[in-house]
């Protein structure tokens, strides 16, 4: 049986190199928060040490948590699609990593789905990132992530936050979620599809494409 010891660094770990596969095994053993989850913990995200886009959502989803694999939803083929990408591109572990704020399912109420576990990305969002020396651009999506990594910087409203995203560039970009349920917010902020998700695309083009020159930065 898996314990929560598993999850943290001890003593014998200090002064001790750890692998990428490693990490991830501690991650994959997590039971933190196993207490406060409706299914025992699966952990579900991509990374390597060699990704140069990193992608940070919300928390699995029912469907996502079943099938293992992250935007594996109506919410992800609506991100592709901004992002002008195919499946093949989007889950190219080499390139792109993928965690989100809380990695495991966390349940729905009254069928929302409940936020990311806090727990979470205070403990392996540190870890992973600084496994991940080549990352160039972090798309923030939704309030969680944004909440997470932004802080007091944060707009008054998710839309503030969007809307200023020069003032986070280079290092990150904020963005709406994907979810279907978001269209009247689309519809409402048609700055976003006009001018964020091109500026976006380019970004996350030229982020990419210096990773396949030799990693010139
Ligand atoms: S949600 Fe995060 S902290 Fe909780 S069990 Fe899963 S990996 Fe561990």
């Amino acid at each position: 049986m898996r314990s929560s010891s598993s999850s943290s660094t001890t003593p014998a770990d200090i002064g001790k190199t750890e692998t990428f596969a490693e990490l991830m095994a501690r991650v994959q053993a997590c039971m933190v928060c196993a207490a406060h989850l409706p299914y025992p913990p699966r952990p579900i995200l991509r990374a390597s040490p060699t990704a140069r886009l990193l992608i940070v959502g919300q928390a699995p989803g029912r469907r996502v948590h079943e099938t293992g694999i992250p935007w594996n939803d109506p919410s992800g083929d609506l991100l592709r699609q901004w992002l002008g990408m195919t499946r093949e591109q989007f889950y190219d572990v080499s390139r792109i990593a993928i965690v989100p704020t809380g990695l495991c399912y966390p349940g729905t109420v009254n069928g929302s789905d409940l936020p990311p576990r806090p727990e979470c990305a205070p403990l392996w969002h540190p870890q992973l990132r600084a496994a991940m020396p080549d990352i160039r651009l972090t798309l923030l999506i939704g309030a969680y992530a944004q909440a997470y990594y932004l802080g007091k910087r944060c707009g008054r409203t998710l839309a503030d936050t969007v809307a200023a995203w020069r003032d986070y560039a280079p290092d990150f970009l904020p963005l709406p979620h994907p979810s279907p349920r978001n269209r009247l917010w689309f519809k409402r902020h048609p700055w976003f599809e006009a001018e964020v998700i091109p500026m976006m695309r380019e970004r996350v083009g030229a982020v990419l494409a210096a990773g396949d020159n030799g990693g010139a930065r």
